[in-house]
């Protein structure tokens, strides 16, 4: 059994039974039904379902931003957007299914075309930090492309992912297409890895596991997409709108408590406009509210799990200086917005990610130096970049080794926009105008025009 707790209040919300090994193999053989007369239906049959699963997520958008607040810790306003993407994301691939097309390749003595055929059955592996985007983000294009999925959500936070699978019936999506199996990531995600049933793995989640998934892949030569870790550097040069980095520097850390692989925890600033960005960043910090998620004007919940909070703690150790924000006392897994300065550069705090509301601050000299810096990590997810001079932006933009970088902005997830990591950050890349070709085949035929050969 699966114990689902609100991290806001330490109380139980749920037990959800986990999934065995033989409950993996079922939920495969009936994909693999479901999927050959989902794939044999009309392309605008397929669009017009998964555009009738998206208005059912509509009319479910305050649902499940509520469940949401309620087993992850989510601010309502976070958890709208998330049930909000859920159903964009839905609404996008559904409009790729009628465009998903071949090429046709120049060749002499025939006609040359590819097609782009399903893979069959998917396993999408979600974390729980941001558990129906991330699961959505891979589920949606999948089944576009006219693949089953079987979706094991996070241990933590399985309460969503079962509400959209009850969704996904409800719109007329064929029993077995979409199945929600919650389960221990060694027992039933292992199984999906491992069942030869299992035509590819999209998996989110930490290095470490997906490092592990990723060997196991290669034993069947199974596709594999890996969205992993990130250490995001916030480069502020000096010459940049310094009150609009600093205003900004705090929730592009801070926002759903830290716990985002795209979160700019690494603060890089100019040593010549230091003094003035730290001067500007300390209120910003001070200011955060942090406390009940469901309440409308809070900026920051709580930590997803006690285990979590206690590997934040285990980073801020008292010898370490900065600023320090608020955060409730009492039952629940609570941090304050911590920002550390003087550390170096080397510290365990400023190259490990510690997947809470923890940044650094270190100063760089010049453009080469900012770089350096940036760049002196085993990630490669994201990145910001300050500067009022649009040479310098565009040169560090393409120094920078990441996939998704910003510029006088922390934006980095459209779900039409590609996304994924460079180095240790990831594996293939999901959103974009590429998204559903993630989960085909590419199949290529040559019809010879001059009959058949002697
Ligand atoms: P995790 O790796 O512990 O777990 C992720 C998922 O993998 C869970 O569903 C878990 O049950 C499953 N899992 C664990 N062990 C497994 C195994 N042996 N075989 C198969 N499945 C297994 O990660 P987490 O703690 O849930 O999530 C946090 C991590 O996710 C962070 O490192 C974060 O950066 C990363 N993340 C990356 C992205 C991205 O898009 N790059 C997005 C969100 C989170």
């Amino acid at each position: 059994m699966l114990q689902v707790l609100n991290p806001a209040t330490e109380e139980p919300v749920a037990t959800v039974p986990a999934a065995t090994p033989a409950d993996v193999d079922a939920a495969v053989a009936r994909a693999a039904a479901a999927q050959r007369g989902w794939a044999a239906a009309a392309p605008a049959d397929r669009a017009r379902l998964l555009r009738r699963f998206a208005s059912v997520v509509d009319g479910h958008i305050e649902e499940l931003a509520r469940l949401e607040v309620t087993e992850a810790g989510h601010t309502i306003g976070n958890a709208r957007w998330e049930a909000g993407n859920v159903r964009d994301l839905l609404d996008f691939a559904a409009g790729g299914v009628e465009r998903l097309n071949g090429r046709q390749i120049p060749v002499a003595g025939g006609l040359d075309i590819t097609i782009l055929e399903p893979l069959g059955v998917v396993g999408v592996i979600a974390p729980w930090n941001f558990p129906m985007p991330i699961a959505a983000w891979a589920t949606a294009p999948a089944l576009a492309a006219g693949n089953a999925v079987i979706l094991k959500p996070a241990e933590t936070t399985p309460l969503t992912a079962l509400r959209l699978a009850e969704l996904a019936l409800e719109a007329g999506l064929p029993e077995g297409l979409f199945q929600v199996l919650p389960g221990t990531g060694p027992v039933a995600g292992n199984a999906l890895v491992e069942h030869p049933g299992i035509a590819k793995i999209a998996f989110t989640g930490s290095t470490r596991v997906g490092k592990s998934i990723m060997a196991k892949c290669a034993g069947q030569v199974k596709r594999v997409t890996l969205e992993l870790g990130g250490k995001s550097p916030n480069i502020v040069f000096a010459d940049a709108d310094l009150e609009a980095a600093a205003a900004a520097a705090p929730m592009a850390f801070l926002d759903n408590s830290g716990q985002d692989c795209c979160a700019r925890t690494r603060i890089l600033v100019q040593r010549s406009a230091y003094d003035r960005f730290m001067e500007l960043l300390t209120p910003a910090i001070e200011e955060i509210v942090v406390g009940d998620p469901s309440d409308e004007r809070t900026q920051m919940g709580p930590l997803i799990s006690r285990a979590q909070l206690d590997r934040v703690r285990s980073y801020v150790t008292d010898d370490l200086t900065g600023i320090r924000g608020k955060a409730p006392e009492g039952p629940g897994f609570w941090f304050p917005p911590t920002v550390l300065t003087d550390v170096p550069e080397d510290a365990p705090c400023a190259v490990e990610e510690i997947f809470g509301p923890v940044a650094v601050v270190l100063p760089f000299e010049d453009e080469a130096d900012a770089i350096r810096l940036a760049n002196a990590t085993e990630y490669g997810l994201s990145g910001s970049i300050w500067t009022r001079d649009v040479g310098r932006a565009l040169r560090a933009s393409r120094a920078v080794r990441a996939g998704n970088l910003s510029v006088n902005s922390h934006s980095s997830v459209r779900y039409w926009t590609p996304f994924g990591g460079y180095q240790q950050s990831g594996l293939g890349r999901e959103l974009g105008p590429d998204a559903l070709t993630a989960f085909t085949e590419t199949k290529n035929v040559f019809i010879s025009t001059e009959g058949p050969a002697l």
